[in-house]
């Protein structure tokens, strides 16, 4: 039997709020299916959530840090608690399948609670006595941060932003995307109940809210997650008041492969097509395209046609045996598709891979078999745009050097992988210009909270996860008593 539809609520000042303007969310897997109902807010309730947060944020910023931990602690046991119910939920508004869903709540909890755990040492004043006198900086909160979140890990995404802003003692207003706003609103209402009203703040809606809590003067941080289009609007609404601001853009993560990688290393292979089709691909750090050496170039899109063919069943995100479930929307789906169909018209070859597990649903589900593309050209869109979807081009390569250039003239660098012996990947990836380089592996695999995220040029500003995550929610103030008051060099 079909679940009923939920329906979620604004959060403003502690209390959830209704709205008389709701939009229902549609399940990928089953258009027809509503699979619950969110608020769409107005700009003066998202003024009303940004006053709360205001209001909050004098007594929440003094309060001690041991109190935030255990608030924090207990939120992070309730939704270990919650889990099993919220990620079916989120699969059912997402499209990922339920294992994917189930990692995306275990990677939020990992973070908060190594956040918990890391907090009071990453703020404590730090005092220094030197020959200049004495120096005391203290890490002082931010303020109300507007949190703004993309619709493909609204879960991880959203507690990457909350646990830091309001261990440090700031208080927040988030917004999800209208494509996920199901299964966030819930774990959100979880964290909220624990602070006290005004700290966590919900509302819903599209850009009108969006540019309110990107411009309101009681506004001090941004800590965004989407598009890097979205990110140049944040910006310039942002500019009158010049906020603080964490953005993670997009990416172009390219996979170099070196000549000596072993095709013959199936665990490898199979790492390569997971971080090109995880989630359908829709990661900000997946591996976008991949670069192969021309010596290894054929065996190498044979055994990875065979690895693909292997690990990927399509199909109902709660058929245990699916890996990659629909893609989360319809846009989605036409932008994914038009990069493809740009490419077959220029000569690629366009490959599908894996298998559909559930026929009957593929059709009437925003689902896409995922293909492979061979012969495109460096320029093409299929190969410099974010495809952000189930699909990947590999390309062959003579020179890494050319690789490396050609990957570094472009606007992203978010992530990137290569492929192939330690010291050689390793001199490789020192050259490329991104946040993070992985070596023999990519994505989500190579992921590890406890190091900062983000991306370079126009992938982000800033750092998210790691201790830097954290410190991106302060505000360094130097205390200075210096031992000469006075300077020298100034006349009488
Ligand atoms: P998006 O930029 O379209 O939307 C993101 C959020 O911004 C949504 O909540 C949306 O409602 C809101 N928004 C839209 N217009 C706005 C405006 N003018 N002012 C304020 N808010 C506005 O992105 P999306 O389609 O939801 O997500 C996909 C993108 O996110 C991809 O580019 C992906 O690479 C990126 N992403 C990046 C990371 C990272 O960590 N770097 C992680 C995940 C996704």
């Amino acid at each position: 039997m079909a679940d009923k539809p939920i329906t979620v609520h604004a959060i403003i000042n502690g209390e959830r709020v209704s709205t008389e303007k709701q939009y229902s969310r549609e399940n990928p897997t089953n258009p027809e299916e509503i699979v619950g109902y969110a608020p769409v807010n107005t700009k003066e309730e998202a003024i009303s959530a940004i006053d709360a947060a205001h209001n909050a944020f004098k007594e929440w910023s003094n309060s001690s840090i041991d109190d935030r931990v255990e608030r924090m602690k207990r939120a992070v046991q309730k939704i270990k608690d919650a889990t099993p119910e919220i990620s079916r939920l989120l699969s059912r508004e997402h499209g990922k399948p339920l294992y994917d869903a189930e990692g995306e709540f275990a990677v939020s909890i990992m973070w908060m609670e190594y956040a918990c755990s890391i907090v009071k040492d990453v703020i404590k004043d730090q005092v220094q006595e030197h020959d200049h006198g004495k120096t005391i900086i203290t890490f002082d909160s931010v303020g109300v941060v507007s949190a703004i979140i993309p619709w493909n890990y609204p879960i991880s995404l959203s507690t990457i932003k909350i646990a830091p802003a309001l261990l440090t003692g700031n208080t927040m207003v988030l917004k999800p995307s209208p494509f996920a706003p199901l299964a966030v609103s819930k774990v959100i209402d979880i964290i909220s109940s624990e602070f006290p009203p005004g700290v966590l703040n919900l509302v819903h809606g599209e850009a009108d809210v969006g540019v309110e809590l990107t411009s309101n003067p009681k506004v001090a941080k941004i800590a965004f997650t989407g598009g890097t289009k979205t990110a140049k609007s944040i910006m310039k609404s942002a500019a009158d008041t010049l906020k603080n601001m964490t953005l993670e853009l997009g990416g172009n993560d390219v996979a170099i492969v070196l000549p000596e990688f072993d095709v013959n290393d199936s665990r490898a292979m199979r790492r390569m097509v997971i971080s090109n089709f995880l989630t359908a691909g829709q990661i900000c750090m997946i591996a976008k395209r991949i670069y192969v050496h021309r010596s290894i170039y054929n065996s190498f899109v044979e055994k990875y046609v065979e690895a693909a063919n292997k690990w990927i069943r399509i199909g109902d995100p709660f058929n245990p045996d699916v890996t990659i479930g629909p893609v989360n929307n319809k846009n989605q789906v036409n932008y994914v598709q038009s990069l493809i169909d740009d490419a077959a018209s220029k000569g690629a070859e366009v490959i599908k891979l894996g298998k559909i597990l559930n026929p009957e649903i593929f059709e009437t589900g925003y689902f896409m078999q995922p293909t492979l593309v061979l012969g495109a050209e460096h320029h093409d869109p299929i190969v410099v745009e974010e495809q952000f979807g189930p699909t990947v081009p590999i390309l062959p390569f003579d020179d890494e050097n050319d690789v490396i250039k050609l990957h570094n003239q472009g606007i992203y660098g978010l992530t990137s992988s290569v492929w192939g012996e330690e010291e050689h990947a390793i001199r490789v990836a020192r050259q490329i210009e991104a946040g993070t380089t992985m070596i023999n592996t990519a994505a989500v695999q190579g992921l590890d909270v406890r190091f900062p995220f983000g991306g370079v040029k126009q992938s982000g500003v800033g750092r998210e996860y790691g201790e830097e995550g954290l410190k991106s929610y302060v505000e360094m103030h130097v205390i200075n008593i210096p031992k000469h008051l006075e300077l020298p060099y100034i006349p009488e």
